[in-house]
């Protein structure tokens, strides 16, 4: 945390950031704190009631059903089709993802498109909202400290990117904004659902508690560190095959387990493209969604690089 103080004079240069006020700061600080350590919990439970009695394939079933709609919600959802605008598709179906987007309890919806382009918009210098490299100083502390405040640290930043100003497009869709009104609920439905369903699947209280800890806790605990590996992880360790402003960077690892998004240097070199993994050994699932949603015509006007930009872009 002390790292979030450690860069204010880089903020009145940056557009369409404000402060936060200390009251709202304080609320936000400890929601934030309840939201990065109740998953830890969660693990911790998870563990020590499963030990000596396995985990069910139930919960294993809900753990991986609900990874993979609340991630895709995330990665095609809020981050392709909402931030990037990188192709299109049916009103319902845009409600259907910022909804399971918002179930990943990464904020709300209008909120993370928000942050997201503004991270684009400065990427790795000052007003980049989650930078490991700007105002850290050089060598192994430097690197720990930068990991840190973009991996978690930044959530805690007074500093908060104005919706107006980054996602004027989103707050005259009502859907959208109703959406990001039922945050609260989508973030009681994230843990009920796993739970309820749990129950119902093994007709016992215990089948419901191991569901909202497998499907519930557990998941949102692997979500969240691999959706801010991607912000931390992904700008320092990995490859740079593309030419891009910013130290982005191609990493296999979390792009397996991040749905494609670990593709980051191919993503900040194209941030536009709805495929992430440019070459064809890049395995992008989220790419192979939006590709399977084409031929099903629940997605159309696929923005790709063209061959040219390609070649111009290519370092390697
Ligand atoms: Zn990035
Ligand atoms: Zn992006």
């Amino acid at each position: 945390m002390s790292a979030v103080t450690s860069r204010p004079e880089s903020v009145p240069t940056v557009r369409g950031v404000e402060m936060a006020s200390p009251r709202a700061l304080r609320w936000q600080r400890l929601s934030i704190l309840l939201i990065v350590t109740l998953p830890l919990v969660g693990v911790g439970a998870a563990l020590w009631y499963g030990w000596g009695r396995g985990v069910s394939a139930v919960d294993v079933g809900l753990l991986v059903g609900f990874y993979a709609f609340t991630g895709l919600g995330i990665t095609v959802g809020f981050h392709r089709l909402l931030t990037h605008q990188s192709f299109r598709v049916p009103q319902w179906v845009r409600v259907l993802f910022a909804v399971a987007g918002s179930m990943a309890i990464q904020g709300a919806v209008i909120d993370w498109v928000a942050t997201h382009r503004r991270h684009h918009a400065y990427s790795d210098r000052p007003g980049d909202p989650h930078s490991p490299h700007v105002d850290f100083e050089d060598g192994f502390r430097g690197l720990l400290k930068g990991l840190w405040f973009s991996h978690t640290g930044w959530l805690f930043s007074p500093e908060t990117t104005v919706q107006e100003a980054w996602a004027p497009d989103l707050l005259k869709d009502r859907a959208i904004v109703r959406v990001n009104r039922a945050f609260p609920w989508l973030l009681l439905a994230t843990f009920a659902l796993p739970a309820v369903l749990g129950g119902l699947l093994t007709m016992s209280f215990a089948g419901a508690l191991t569901g909202f800890l497998w499907g519930g806790l557990v998941r949102i605990f692997l979500l969240h560190h691999v959706t801010w590996s991607i912000n931390s992880i992904c700008h320092v360790f990995g490859t740079r095959p593309w030419a891009a402003h910013d130290e982005s960077r191609n990493n296999p690892v979390m792009a397996l387990l991040g749905f494609g998004e670990g593709w980051h240097n191919g993503h900040h070199a194209f941030p536009a493209s709805a495929r992430h993994g440019l070459r064809w050994w890049e395995f992008d699932i989220s790419w192979v969604v939006i590709r399977t949603m084409q031929v099903l015509r629940l997605a159309r006007d696929i923005k790709l690089p063209t061959t040219t930009q390609l070649e111009r872009r290519t370092r390697t």
